[in-house]
Parts: C-alpha cells; sequence; structure tokens
C-alpha cells in the first residue's frame, strides 16, 4: 500500500557512539578516532595526516609531536610548547587570573568559554610569562589552539600587551608563539581593537631597541596574522604551518582569482620574503638561544630609553 511508505522507514539508523561525536573540530583527534582498528587500546596510536603511519602516541609525544617517519609537525598545546622551550623551572606565568567575560551579551559565549577552559589547560587562548631559554632571560606567550582555536578576544590582547610592557620594564626580549583562527567573532569590534593595542605594545618596545621573534605555528590566521604575529624583528614560521589573512575559498570569492598552489604555506611565505626562517620544532630552542646570543649588549638586551 502507498501509506505503508510512510509508514515504515527505508532507512537504516546508526547508533553513533559518543567517542565518534566528540571533537569534530579536531583534525588530530579524529584521524586518532578513524586510525583505531578494535585490537588497539583507543587512543594509543595516531595516524599520520603527511604519510600515513600509525604511530604510537608515547612516541609521538616524546619527538615533540613531529612524525618519526616524515617530520609532519601536529599541533601541540601551549604548555607542552613551554616544557620543550624553556629552562625547567625558570617560568613564572603571568595574568593567569584575568578572564573573558561576555562584554557584548554574544548568545552562549559563556558557554563556549567555559568548554575552552575545561577542554584545555590555560584560561585564555594566550599563555604569558617570562623564563629562560639556554640561561637567557625572555618574556614569552603562546597560542594555545584548544582554547577557541587560539582567537584573540580582549583578554588575549590585554595579556599579550602586558607581557610586551613587562619586557619594556624589564628590558627582556619578546617571543610569541602564535596559533590562531584570528579575531573572537563573539567579541566584535572589541577583538578587533586588539590588533592595534598589540601593535602599539610592539611598537614601544622596538622603540626600546629590544628583539620581538615571532614564531607562526599551524594555523595562524586572520587578525593574528594582520597584527602581531606578522611584526617580529624575525619572524620564524614552523615546517608546513598554514599562514595566511582567510582562507582560500573567500579569497577567490573577493578577487576573483585563484591562490597558486601552497600559497599559504610557510615555504611559500619564506620564498616570498614574509617568512624569515622556517625551523624544525626540534631545532626551535637552539635557533632561538643563538638568535637571543647575536641581540645581546654586553649583559643585556637593548637599551631604556
Ligand atoms: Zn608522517
Amino acid at each position: 500500500m502507498f501509506k505503508d511508505i510512510f509508514r515504515k522507514p527505508k532507512y537504516i539508523t546508526i547508533n553513533s557512539s559518543p567517542t565518534s561525536q566528540r571533537n569534530l573540530s579536531e583534525p588530530t583527534q579524529v584521524l586518532e578516532q578513524t586510525s583505531t582498528r578494535k585490537e588497539l587500546p583507543d587512543g594509543l596510536w595516531v595516524k599520520c595526516p603527511k604519510c600515513g603511519e600509525v604511530l604510537f602516541k608515547k612516541d609521538l609525544n616524546e619527538n615533540q609531536r613531529v612524525c618519526t617517519e616524515c617530520s609532519y609537525h601536529f599541533r601541540i598545546s601551549a604548555r607542552e610548547r613551554l616544557d620543550h622551550l624553556v629552562d625547567p623551572g625558570t617560568f613564572e606565568e603571568w595574568d593567569q587570573e584575568l578572564e573573558s567575560i561576555n562584554p557584548l551579551g554574544f548568545p552562549e559565549y559563556e558557554d563556549k568559554l567555559e568548554e575552552a577552559r575545561n577542554k584545555s589547560d590555560v584560561s585564555e587562548s594566550v599563555l604569558t610569562g617570562q623564563g629562560k631559554i639556554d640561561g637567557l632571560p625572555i618574556v614569552l606567550a603562546f597560542n594555545d589552539e584548544k582554547f577557541m582555536m587560539g582567537s584573540m578576544g580582549s583578554v588575549t590582547g590585554e595579556r599579550i600587551t602586558r607581557a610586551v610592557e613587562r619586557a619594556i620594564e624589564l628590558g627582556y626580549p619578546v617571543i610569541i608563539f602564535s596559533t590562531s583562527g584570528g579575531a573572537r567573532m563573539q567579541e566584535g569590534i572589541l577583538s578587533l581593537y586588539q590588533m592595534a593595542k598589540t601593535s602599539a605594545a610592539l611598537g614601544r618596545l622596538a622603540e626600546h631597541h629590544l628583539l620581538y621573534i615571532s614564531v607562526l605555528t599551524d594555523p595562524t590566521f586572520g587578525g593574528v596574522t594582520a597584527s602581531y604575529a606578522s611584526l617580529g624583528d624575525i619572524n620564524i614560521a614552523e615546517p608546513g604551518a598554514l599562514i595566511g589573512f582567510t582562507g582560500p575559498r573567500v579569497i577567490k570569492q573577493t578577487m576573483r582569482k585563484e591562490l597558486p598552489a601552497g600559497a599559504q604555506t610557510a615555504e611559500f611565505n619564506q620564498d616570498h620574503g614574509q617568512i624569515d626562517l622556517v625551523v624544525e620544532r626540534a631545532e626551535i630552542r637552539s635557533v632561538l638561544a643563538r638568535l637571543l646570543r647575536y641581540h645581546q649588549e654586553g649583559a643585556g638586551y637593548g637599551s631604556t630609553l
């Protein structure tokens, strides 16, 4: 009968497990799930998205989350990066208590912030403080992609600005590791103000002849590329990092032109003068230490005007 077609659904319902629903926005997490076979304990193995090799997660973490087969650089958290980079016991975190509110009353923003705090081990999308690299004192900032894709809200901008201002007081250079989707839409224009604020602070750092090294990691986009990430005296990027202002689709719609292949990679940006150096994660600590030494004047850095 015709009405039976409507009574009996012909499609099959697939029961999806909670694990297959979580973290769909995170490529590495998804890969971890798709690469996991029934005989392998969940979460112990990761498939490299570049070479396809199935890697033991412990080995990957011990290799600073760089594929042991093809050197693909997986994303890492701010604290993992900090551990790899800074001399043990020398890091002092700043402004941890400074947290975002919902200034524009954007729907569900508080929930998103809470979720981001639970998902990451940072209280905002950037972690700042002072520490030492190879015995050399510096001011550092690290974006964390697990916190709303490292997006720049008012507190992100404020933490970076305060860190740069303290660097001026201390007479220390600044190193910022950026990973960000850009400005945070939930804070509207207040988020865009942070581009001017962080840039102005870095301008004052330059007036004091203090070195600023920007390290762009995968991905760095939008208002972050258009402000502090591109203002380094030296701009370094990690191999294969995607760097740009906006995505290829929006560029095509706006410019009516296709981007050349690979135009938003670290290597392309280096070839075209936007990036000075592309440095493997395993080498970054020694490269930064060398650059800091080159810029030392006597016992300190720069000069205080
Ligand atoms: Zn690989």
